[in-house]
């Protein structure tokens, strides 16, 4: 212990104590279960160790399926009750199974968490009819194949709680990625719809919309793209403007509200201002966002000047 005589002084420790702190030192989701889909990466691995933290057993399903189950394990190594499912989310039939085997296994399902998601970035010019059907099949058809197979089970238990990440373009309209934009504003009206029949069977149902999060899908993702000829570090300069959010923090934040029940999630907080306004002036929005578009086209075609060597003006 170090005195005034070492040149240490003691001072008294203060400990500063969030409320989500004091919720996982009571490990408030002790006797829950959990199911986070995309559990490999970013935000779902994120929401797969902050509802361990508060003591929820989980089972994290992803197409990766090694690294899923090295995620479980390193939640196992540190005393979490965590297992990991390979599922690819547009498979309907592998999706049932994982959730008819937690239920046998563990004895229910209460949250199942589908955030498993792809990207596909740039504009519609440039897209190949691919780049519609692979974003629409993993972030809609996922999602709805999610609720077919979990939403039986929570009538069944009369609970449950379904949570689709959506995003904020699931709010606005984010041009240059329209595919994903699109799939989001669909996941966005299913919910909501999921929302308001299942209140009556005791299900809830909640959108998580974040706004930019610190994760590999910014610059495409394991299974997503970017239809631009700019580099990920390049990429990330234009993300950092927006000053990406810890997927951490992120899933702190979201745990919280959906236990709140609250029907649209929007983290940080502040991408809200973005949402209000659409609903305000439509007409603004618009002009925002063509702005941001401006501004994103003089960056890209910077970007690609500096690939190709010319000296990337901007018409
Ligand atoms: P990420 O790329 O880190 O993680 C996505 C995960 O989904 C990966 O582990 C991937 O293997 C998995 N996945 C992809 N296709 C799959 C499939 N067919 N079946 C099963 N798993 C599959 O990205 P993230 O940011 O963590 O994305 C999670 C969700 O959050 C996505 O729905 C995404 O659209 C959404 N979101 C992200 C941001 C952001 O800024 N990061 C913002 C808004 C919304």
């Amino acid at each position: 212990m170090g005195s005034e005589a070492d040149g240490a002084v003691d001072r008294p420790v203060v400990v500063v104590r969030s409320a989500a702190m004091a919720r996982r030192n009571a490990r408030e989701l002790a006797d829950k279960v959990a199911i986070v889909t995309g559990g490999a990466s970013g935000i779902g691995k994120a929401l797969g160790a902050e509802l361990c933290a508060r003591g929820c057993e989980v089972v994290l399903a992803d197409r990766q399926g090694d690294v899923v189950e090295g995620v479980a394990q390193g939640l196992r190594d540190e005393g979490n009750r965590a297992s990991a499912a390979e599922l690819d989310v547009r498979d309907l039939a592998a999706f049932q199974h994982v959730v008819a085997e937690t239920r046998v296994r563990a004895g229910r399902v209460d949250f199942l968490f589908n955030n498993a998601g792809i990207a596909v970035g740039g504009e519609i010019d440039r897209y190949r009819p691919e780049d519609w059907d692979d974003v629409f099949d993993v972030n809609l058809r996922g999602v709805a194949y999610g609720v077919q197979a979990a939403y039986p089970v929570m009538l069944e238990q009369r609970s449950g709680h379904i949570v689709n990440t959506a995003s904020v373009a699931g709010l606005v309209p984010s041009a240059g990625e329209a595919s994903y934009t699109a799939s989001k504003h669909a996941v966005v009206a299913l919910t909501r719809a999921l929302r308001i029949e299942a209140r009556r069977h005791g299900v809830r149902a909640s959108a998580l919309c974040p706004g930019a999060i610190r994760t590999p899908i910014l610059t495409g993702g394991r299974f997503g793209r970017v239809n631009l000829k700019a580099r990920p570090d390049q990429l990330m300069t234009l993300w950092e403007k927006v000053r990406p959010m810890d997927p951490a923090v992120l899933a702190e934040r979201a745990v919280d509200a959906v236990l709140r029940d609250e029907a649209i999630i929007i983290e940080p907080r502040w991408w809200k201002a973005f949402w209000y306004l659409d609903r305000l002036s439509p007409t603004l929005s618009e002009k925002l966002w063509s702005a941001a578009l401006d501004r994103l086209r003089a960056d890209i075609s910077r970007f690609e000047a500096e690939a190709s060597g010319t000296n990337g003006a901007h018409p």
